[in-house]
């Protein structure tokens, strides 16, 4: 229990010089549309479901919403019903992909003293856990190596959202640039 929160600590690093006038990161990375590369794996209305770059352990993704807000006060009803449809959808994924032992999901708000890189601008982590995993980034120490896992997990996770109910029906889907398309 001493660690449920260390999965927040390292939440990002950056991987794309271009991050945009406002300099994040999670506005820059849906509108490339080019989310294979960016590790985008599923889209609903308001919110898109991204893989993290340094995981603390495989399958560890953020659910952001479009907006730039650093409130969740500051999103209207609707993107926070979606917001809450696509992380439980992205968790029933993650369960049905990876069994994991159990799940973080959870939140920095307010800048350092919550642990958080990316203040400005909202996101849920869901990270799975497994008894007695530690931390994978650390554990592995070897970027091929995260970049292949990170490749597979993005395959497989991305396989199970298309299968869901609410995926939408997209013969482009597969193997394709885009992300999973969701429509609660
Ligand atoms: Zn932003």
């Amino acid at each position: 229990m001493e660690h449920i929160f260390a999965p927040w600590r390292i939440e990002w690093v950056e991987r794309d010089p271009a991050a945009g006038d406002n300099g994040c990161p999670f506005c820059v990375l849906p509108e490339r549309h080019r989310d294979r590369e960016s590790r985008i794996v599923a889209r609903s209305e308001h919110c898109f479901v991204l893989l993290n770059n340094y995981p603390y352990n495989p399958g560890h993704v953020m659910v952001i919403p479009y907006a730039h807000v650093s409130r969740w006060d500051s999103l209207d009803d609707d993107a926070l019903l979606d917001h809450s449809q696509l992380k439980a959808a992205t968790i029933s994924t993650i369960e049905t992909t990876l069994q994991p032992d159990g799940m973080n999901a959870g939140e920095n708000l307010g800048g350092d003293a919550a642990g958080g890189s990316i203040e400005s601008h909202i996101h849920t982590h869901v990270v799975p856990r497994w008894s007695g995993d530690t931390n994978f980034m650390s554990a592995i120490g070897d970027t091929r190596v995260l970049v292949e896992a990170l490749e597979d997990t993005y395959d497989r996770l991305y396989d199970v959202f298309e299968t869901r109910p609410e995926a939408a029906e997209n013969e482009d889907n597969q193997g394709s640039e885009n992300a999973v398309e969701l429509r609660f």
